[in-house]
C-alpha cells in the first residue's frame, strides 16, 4: 500500500474541519466524565447536550421513556476452601487518589445490568470464554456442570451469552472476570506498571455490564417490537432475562478462585480450546475442587424509569432523505471517558461544526438527526425504543445510519459498515490528516487493518437500525493495539484521568475522528447522488457466500445454495445497470432523476428485512447480517441459513435459502432502473 496525499477539500469542508478543535473536546469530555451517567440518573446530561446542539442551531429536545430496568443494591462473594478457610474478594476497584473518579461519593459498584437475583452456594468450574463450544468441550471431557456455579474469562462472545449457556447447561451462578491476557503486551508480568503509575490495566479494575440476551432482543424487554411510550403494554421481563445470579470481579480477585482449581479436573493445556489458557499464573483447570465452595449472592432493584434520547434536527431540503447520526450518553461509570464520552464529546463538537455551516446559511440537501441515546448499556434500550418508535418514518426516509460509540480508546481508527457505505467512507478517510502524524487517516488505517472494513454485528446502537430496520450502518472508533496504554472498559478506570495522560493525551485522536465523522456526515447528507456503491454489495455478498459454502463443506450435509448464488448475481446486474443511470443523472444535474436514482439508494436495504425475523429471532429480521446467537458482538452473515445448518436443521436451511435469495431479489429490483 502506498501512501494517499491528502484529498483537497471544498470550501464547506474546510469550514468543518476548521471548527474542530481538540481544545473543546477536551472541555466536553472533562464535562461529561463528572456526573451520573446510569440510564434513567442522566436527565442533566441529556438536556445540557440538548442545549449545546441548540446554541448551535439545532433544533433539539429530550424525549423520554419508560422502560424496565434494574440497579445495584448488593451483592457479595466468598470462596470455602476444603479445609474451611475463607477468602473474601473485595469486589470493589480500589480508590486512587491520582484519579477522582475511583473517589467520586456516587460512584456506582460493580454489577451486570439485568442480572438476576438470588444466591448460590456450590463448587465451581472455570468455563474459559463461555461460548457453547466451551460448554460442549466440558461435557465430552466429563466436567460435572449441573448445579456448580461458572467462573469465566471475560472476552470473545458478548457477556450475557456466557452466562446464558451457564444458564442452560444446569449451572446456578455465573462469575465473570478479566484476564489480562487481553492486554496485549502491555502486562504487569510483561514489567509495566499499572494503572495509575503506568500503561498496564489495574489488577483491581472490573468490568461491568449488562447480561440480558442480545441475540435475541434488544431494547427495554417488556416491550418486544414496540416502543416503551406512556403506559405500554409489558410483557414478563423474565422470558428473555438469565435466571441465575451474576457478578463481576477483578483479575486480583480471580487469582485465588482460579488457583483453589489447579490440580482438579482437567488442566488448561489438556482441554485445549482457543483463549482457554489464559495469563494468570495459574494452571486454568476446568475443576470443581472437590470442598471447595464459592458462595455467591447478587441482589438487585427491579424497577421502571424514564430514561432520556436527546435528538436534535437540521431540516434538509429533501425533506424524505435523513441521515441519523447516534451516539449514546449512558456509562457505567462517572467517569467513561472512552466509553461512550469520546464519542459524546465528539457528537457536540460535530454539532459546533455543523453550526458553523448553518451560520453561513448552509441547509443540507438531507435532513440530519443527531441522537445522543440513553440506556445503551443495558441492551441498546434507548435507541431500541425509539426506532420502535419512528420506524414508519424512518422506512420511508432513513438513508444511513452513522454511529459512534467508543470514539476513542486508543490511536488506532476502526471502522464496520454495510457495504454500499465501503467507498464513501474510505474515501473521506483520505480527506482527514490523522492526529500530528502528517499521515492521513486512510494510510493509518489501512496499515492497521490491512484495508479490512468489518461487518456489523451487534454490541451497539446500530442493531435495532440495521437488523431491525433495515438501515445501512457504519460504526466507527479508534482502538489501541497489542502495545498502545490499556483501556479499562467499564471500570472506573476509564476517566478524564486516564485519557489525558495515557489513551489521548492532547485530545488529537478526538479531533481526527470528529472531523472524520463530520466529513462522512457530509458527504451522504450534501452530495447531489448519495454516495453508495450498491456493486459492492453484490461483492461483499459474494465474499460471505464463499463463507457459506465453506461451512456447508464443514459439515455433512448437502444444501443446495443455487437460488442465493443466483440472486446475488441479479443484484449485481441490477448494480451495474443503475450506475449508467447514475452517471446520467449526475452528468445532466438532471433533478428528477437524481430524486429517483436516490430513492433506490434509500430504499433497497429495505429489501433485505423479512417479515416475522430470522428463525426463533423475530427481532433480527435483516436476512443478510445478525448478531451471531453464540457471538453476541461478532455477526452472522446469511444468518438465516447458516445458524440452521450449525444447529443441524437442513430443510430449515433450504427454506431460508430461498428465503435469503428472495430478500436479495427485492432488494435487486427496487435498484433496477
Ligand atoms: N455496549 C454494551 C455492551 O457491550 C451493549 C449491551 C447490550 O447490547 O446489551 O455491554
Ligand atoms: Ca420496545
Ligand atoms: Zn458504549
Ligand atoms: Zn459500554
Amino acid at each position: 500500500h502506498q501512501g494517499v496525499s491528502p484529498t483537497p477539500l471544498t470550501p464547506h469542508e474546510s469550514t468543518l474541519v476548521e471548527a474542530i478543535s481538540n481544545r473543546t473536546l477536551s472541555d466536553w469530555s472533562y464535562y461529561y466524565t463528572h456526573g451520573a451517567h446510569l440510564a434513567g440518573k442522566n436527565f442533566s446530561m441529556a438536556q445540557w447536550t440538548a442545549d449545546r446542539w441548540a446554541e448551535n442551531g439545532i433544533d433539539s429536545s429530550v424525549v423520554t421513556y419508560n422502560v424496565y430496568i434494574d440497579y445495584p443494591i448488593s451483592k457479595s462473594l466468598s470462596l470455602t476452601y476444603a479445609n474451611g478457610s475463607v477468602f473474601h474478594p473485595s469486589l470493589e476497584e480500589a480508590v486512587l487518589n491520582e484519579d477522582s473518579t475511583s473517589s467520586y461519593p456516587d460512584r456506582i459498584p460493580t454489577f451486570h445490568g439485568y442480572s438476576a437475583n438470588g444466591n448460590a452456594s456450590a463448587e465451581y468450574v472455570y468455563v474459559g470464554r463461555g461460548q457453547q463450544v466451551d460448554f460442549r468441550r466440558l461435557i465430552e471431557l466429563g466436567v460435572p456442570l449441573e448445579g456448580k456455579i461458572a467462573i469465566s474469562r471475560y472476552g470473545g462472545p458478548f457477556r450475557g451469552l456466557k452466562v446464558k449457556n451457564a444458564q442452560e447447561y444446569g449451572m446456578v451462578g455465573a462469575v465473570l472476570f478479566t484476564d489480562p491476557d487481553d492486554d496485549g503486551n502491555m502486562t504487569e508480568a510483561n514489567g509495566y506498571a499499572a494503572y495509575p503509575d503506568g500503561p498496564a490495566r489495574n489488577p483491581t479494575s472490573v468490568q461491568r455490564g449488562s447480561v440480558q440476551n442480545l441475540a435475541i432482543y434488544p431494547g427495554d424487554p417488556t416491550t418486544p417490537g414496540y416502543p416503551s411510550k406512556n403506559d405500554p403494554l409489558r410483557a414478563d421481563p423474565s422470558r428473555v432475562l438469565v435466571k441465575i445470579p451474576s457478578i463481576p470481579i477483578s483479575y486480583v480477585d480471580a487469582i485465588p478462585i482460579l488457583e483453589a482449581l489447579d490440580g482438579h479436573g482437567i488442566s488448561g493445556r489438556e482441554v485445549n480450546r482457543t483463549r482457554w489458557v489464559g495469563a494468570l499464573n495459574v494452571s486454568y483447570s476446568t475443576g470443581p475442587a472437590p470442598g471447595a465452595v464459592l458462595g455467591l449472592s447478587n441482589l438487585m432493584k427491579n424497577t421502571y424509569a424514564p430514561i432520556w434520547n436527546a435528538i436534535g434536527v437540521i431540516n434538509g431540503t429533501n425533506a424524505d432523505e435523513t441521515i441519523v447520526i447516534g451516539n449514546h450518553r449512558d456509562a457505567w461509570v462517572v467517569g467513561g471517558a472512552a466509553d461512550p464520552n469520546s464519542g459524546t464529546a465528539i457528537i457536540v463538537e460535530l454539532s459546533k461544526a455543523f453550526g458553523a455551516l448553518l451560520a453561513q446559511g448552509w441547509k443540507p440537501k438531507r435532513n440530519i438527526v443527531l441522537c445522543s441515546w440513553d440506556g445503551e448499556e443495558y441492551g441498546l434500550v434507548g435507541s431500541t425504543e425509539w426506532v420502535e418508535e419512528y420506524i414508519p418514518w424512518l422506512t420511508e426516509t432513513a438513508v444511513s445510519y452513522l454511529n459512534i460509540d467508543v470514539g476513542v480508546s486508543g490511536p488506532h481508527p476502526g471502522i464496520a459498515a454495510t457495504p454500499e457505505l465501503h467507498e464513501v467512507a474510505t474515501e473521506t478517510m483520505k480527506k482527514i490528516l490523522w492526529m500530528d502524524s502528517g499521515r492521513t487517516m486512510y494510510d493509518v488505517w489501512y496499515e492497521d487493518n490491512e484495508g479490512e472494513i468489518g461487518v456489523l454485528g451487534s454490541g451497539s446502537d446500530y442493531t435495532a437500525f440495521l437488523d431491525h430496520a433495515g438501515i445501512g450502518a457504519i460504526d466507527m472508533g479508534s482502538n489501541p493495539s497489542d502495545i498502545d496504554p490499556v483501556y479499562h472498559y467499564h471500570s472506573n478506570y476509564d476517566s478524564y484521568h486516564w485519557m489525558s495522560k495515557f489513551g489521548d493525551p492532547e485530545f488529537l485522536t478526538h479531533q481526527s475522528m470528529a472531523q472524520y465523522l463530520a466529513l462522512l456526515a457530509y458527504k451522504l447528507a450534501d452530495d447531489d447522488l448519495i454516495p453508495f456503491n450498491l456493486s459492492n454489495y453484490a461483492v461483499q455478498m459474494s465474499l460471505y457466500y464463499k463463507d457459506l459454502i465453506s461451512a456447508i463443506n464443514s459439515t455433512s450435509e448437502t444444501l443446495d445454495t443455487s437460488a442465493l448464488e443466483e440472486a446475488i448475481g441479479y443484484f449485481a446486474r441490477c448494480a451495474t445497470e443503475l450506475k449508467q443511470l447514475e452517471h446520467q443523472a449526475v452528468k445532466g444535474a438532471d433533478n428528477e432523476l437524481l430524486a429517483a436514482v436516490n430513492h433506490k439508494h434509500r430504499d433497497f436495504q429495505r429489501g433485505f428485512v423479512s417479515q416475522g425475523g430470522i428463525p426463533q429471532r423475530e427481532f433480527y429480521r435483516h436476512v443478510i447480517f445478525a448478531p451471531g446467537s453464540d457471538t453476541g458482538y461478532a455477526a452472522q452473515t446469511f444468518p438465516g441459513i447458516s445458524e440452521a445448518l450449525t444447529a443441524g436443521y437442513t430443510s430449515l436451511a433450504a427454506e431460508w435459502v430461498q428465503k435469503t435469495a428472495n430478500g436479495i431479489i427485492v432488494a435487486a429490483d427496487i435498484i433496477k432502473p
